[in-house]
């Protein structure tokens, strides 16, 4: 699976699942929002996720499962039996990693950076693998052993890519790097490139909420379309990473818990709800400000986060998008918003600069911007 295929599907409500397996991670970030480091225990119970991918059927069952973290390699085995149950479903799974165990002082072979049997086999069990790059993760992972890891994770026929970040598309660091992945794997690897954010790495694959509510215009949140299960189990419909720590989380962002519900209850309560069909096609200023008990306060999400207790609200979204009516108006909005494919999903969330890279084969200019056609494979 391309990365461009997993990005397309982002738009659709359950399309796709993100299970964060750990909170732990070796590295560390200075801009890390989940707040990983090697100490920090939190995790969902093996068991339970072992439970709720084992609950897909080939009727009910995502797409695509993103394994993230923290760093979901630390879990090499519990990797290797999820995506191997999700496959078996016919879900597909995609890993991203910060690339930990290419660290100076690890396992070396003669071709350079050795990729640990455990960490090998668990990357062949996915669909996809991606490798985390940006100016804190090279402070830590030398971007050499990092280009030759990938390099061998190919040779396995494992489809890859790079998640890059920077401030921006005048960021040189970023036209950099780019530029630097392009000539190593010769446009073969495509890029999901994203401006640093406040949010989680899973927020980072799915868009960026904005800032401030602006209630007279609907202002959807793409962020509210993939369940995320969070580090002590809870199913969040939202991947914004202050949401997905908060507790309780607020009852209409909580889809329940892999330790009692199952995929096809989860999935019904995403694609069900009338609130969360307004926050997809409308978003939560547009809905505080037309049916809510009061004008939305503070940021965006606050906004939205504030609708947990909100009746008024809730019967609102019910009146519009209960029903067949609400689930039409909910699939419109979704395939409004994958009409220009990875790209446009990339466009409207990512650094828009560098959308093209999305797709294998996208070129860039020498200077390291991007040009709008394609580039002949080399
Ligand atoms: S940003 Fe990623 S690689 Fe870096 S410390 Fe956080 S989880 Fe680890
Ligand atoms: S808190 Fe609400 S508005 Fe913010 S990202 Fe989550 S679902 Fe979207």
């Amino acid at each position: 699976m391309e990365l461009a295929e997993l990005v397309a599907r982002r738009p659709f409500p359950a399309a796709g699942l993100l299970l964060g397996l750990t909170r732990r991670c070796p590295l560390r970030c200075a801009h890390c929002s989940t707040g990983s480091d090697l100490f920090t225990r939190e995790e969902p119970d093996a068991g339970q996720l072992a439970f709720f991918v084992g609950s897909f059927t080939e009727e009910d069952r995502p797409d695509v499962v993103m394994l993230t973290g923290g760093e979901p390699l630390l879990l090499p085995a519990l990797v290797e039996r999820l995506s191997t149950s999700a496959r078996g479903a016919g879900s597909r799974t995609a890993l991203l990693s910060g690339m930990f165990f290419v660290r100076p002082g690890g396992r070396r072979s003669r071709r350079g950076t050795a990729v640990p049997p455990a960490i090998l086999r668990a990357i062949r069990s996915v669909d996809h693998f991606s490798a985390s790059l940006d100016i804190h993760h090279e402070r830590e992972v030398p971007r050499a052993d990092v280009f030759r890891a990938l390099h061998r994770i190919r040779d396995e026929g494992v489809a890859v890519s790079f998640h890059l970040t920077g401030t921006g598309a005048s960021d040189p660091y970023l036209a950099g790097l780019t530029r630097a992945v392009d000539e190593e794997f010769g446009g073969r690897v495509p890029c999901l490139v994203n401006e640093v954010r406040p949010f989680g790495r899973a927020a980072a694959w799915a868009g960026a909420a904005r800032t401030g509510p602006d209630p007279a215009a609907a202002s959807p949140c793409s962020m509210a379309a993939w369940p995320v299960v969070a580090f002590d189990g809870r199913v969040l419909a939202c991947c914004n990473q202050d949401t997905v720590d908060r507790r309780p989380a607020p009852a209409h962002l909580d889809l329940g818990h892999i330790g009692a519900d199952d995929w096809a209850t989860v999935r019904r309560r995403a694609l069900e709800s009338p609130v969360l069909r307004m926050l997809r096609t409308v978003g939560p200023a547009h809905l505080a400000a037309r049916y809510g008990s009061g004008p939305p306060t503070g940021s965006y999400c606050e906004g939205c986060r504030a609708l947990g207790g909100d009746e008024k609200a809730a019967a609102g979204a019910r009146a519009v998008a209960g029903g067949a009516a609400g689930a039409l108006l909910d699939l419109t909005a979704a395939v409004r918003g994958s009409r220009e494919g990875a790209q446009g999903v990339v466009r409207r969330h990512g650094c828009a600069a560098y959308a093209p890279l999305v797709v294998t084969g996208a070129p860039l200019l020498p200077e390291g911007g991007v040009r709008a056609a394609g580039r002949e494979a080399r």
